[in-house]
């Protein structure tokens, strides 16, 4: 059901432009003066990272790198990245990689422009700000983290620590299709696939799904089934690339606003416990909550699946399940391990996995379905 009051929030200005991350001294004039920026990546994409400091000094700009950043960042990287921010006297924040890079560049440009500290700011509307200006430029066709009020930091062994707030959201999201090129094929997929969900989790959410987060979604959603498959298959398809990037971003813009449920929910624990994937664990335990949902679901589902041109004329059952049962064999279609035991997962598992599952109470209340703990071990049992 609609809401009939809502509120839609995003960021201010979204740039697609094929070779932009090389052009970023263009932008910077408009992000109050930017002269001393810090810039804030990983290892993985130093590389890629490398042309964009060069056209950057040599457009005068006088640019800081904090390369260090890891997959599931803990508190100690941000506080790395916000010493060298100050000692640089920053006056903004680029955040140039996958969703750990740029949920790092957030905080950062948070911390270092309200002196708050970290552990003040975790949960939901903490954060005071200001922040300093602030670019995303994601390398990935996946988290939608350019565009969302979100950042997880890793604070345990197997806890997380999520700070949303409408600080968080950049001055500028840039889409560069040329930076995501290289990715390799298994990870094109679980991130694709992760922007999917994002869309339909976006979709069907319980409480805040709206209509300007139906519109993206729905656009999101064909995006990305009509081109990951290309641009899994082939790499160098600039075009898929950046069909990508903008379903991603759009359903990260859906996302930001009706919030992801289950699927996200029960991805999350395996992530702690196992270090899977953030998008091969949703793409994992896709299929069984789809099915789960379906009850509850169905017209949505339904609806989704006649948006993808599946179950046309039939009805609403069929279409739903037609649906439903072409998101649960994506993941074998691009390649990516299926079952929860290809990951390391035991029957003995199961319990604990159930128990983090149901901590997850940000997320559950959006499920268009009530789930019980005996819910959540069934669900696992049947990704088994
Ligand atoms: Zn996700």
């Amino acid at each position: 059901m609609h809401t009939t009051s809502f509120e839609f929030r995003s960021v201010p200005r979204i740039v697609v432009a094929r070779g932009g991350a090389q052009r970023l001294a263009d932008w910077l004039p408009g992000l109050a003066g930017m002269r001393r920026p810090l810039l804030v990546t990983d290892p993985g994409v130093r590389a890629l990272a490398e042309p964009c400091c060069t056209a950057l000094r040599e457009a005068g700009v006088a640019l800081a790198v904090f390369d260090a950043v890891q997959p599931d960042p803990p508190p100690e990287v941000v506080e790395r990245a916000l010493a060298l921010a100050r000692e640089h006297r920053a006056d903004g924040v680029i955040g140039l990689g996958g969703g750990s890079s740029l949920d790092s560049a957030k905080l950062v440009a948070l911390l270092a422009g309200s002196r708050q500290e970290l552990p003040a700011t975790f949960g939901v509307n903490q954060a005071s700000g200001p922040r300093l200006p602030l670019v995303l430029v994601p390398t990935t066709a996946g988290t939608g983290s350019e565009v969302t009020p979100i950042a997880i930091v890793t604070t345990g062994a197997d806890t997380k620590q999520g700070i949303v707030s409408p600080w968080l959201l950049p001055d500028l999201a840039l889409l560069d299709a040329t930076l995501i090129r290289g990715l390799p094929p298994a990870v094109t997929a679980a991130t694709g696939i992760d922007a999917m969900v994002h869309a339909i989790e976006a979709y069907t959410s319980l409480r805040l799904k709206n209509p300007m987060s139906d519109a993206l979604a729905l656009q999101a959603l064909a995006l990305l089934d009509r081109w990951l498959p290309s641009a899994w298959a082939e790499g160098e398809d600039l075009e898929a690339r950046e069909q990508t990037l903008l379903g991603a971003c759009m359903a990260g813009m859906a996302f930001a606003n009706a919030p992801v449920a289950a699927v996200h929910a029960l991805a999350y624990p395996l992530g702690a416990r196992f270090h899977v994937p953030h998008g091969l664990s949703n793409a994992l335990v896709l299929g069984p909550v789809l099915r789960f949902n379906a009850p509850q679901a169905e017209l949505l589902y339904a609806e989704l699946g006649r948006h993808l041109g599946l179950g046309a004329g039939r009805d609403e059952t069929s279409a739903c399940t037609a649906f439903i049962e072409h998101m649960a064999a994506l993941s074998g279609r691009l390649g990516l391990p299926t079952r929860l035991r290809d990951v390391g997962v035991q029957a003995g598992d199961l319990d604990r996995l159930a128990d983090d599952a149901l901590l997850q109470t940000r997320l559950l209340i959006n499920n268009p379905r009530p789930l019980t703990r005996a819910d959540a071990r069934e669900l696992y049992a049947s990704a088994l």
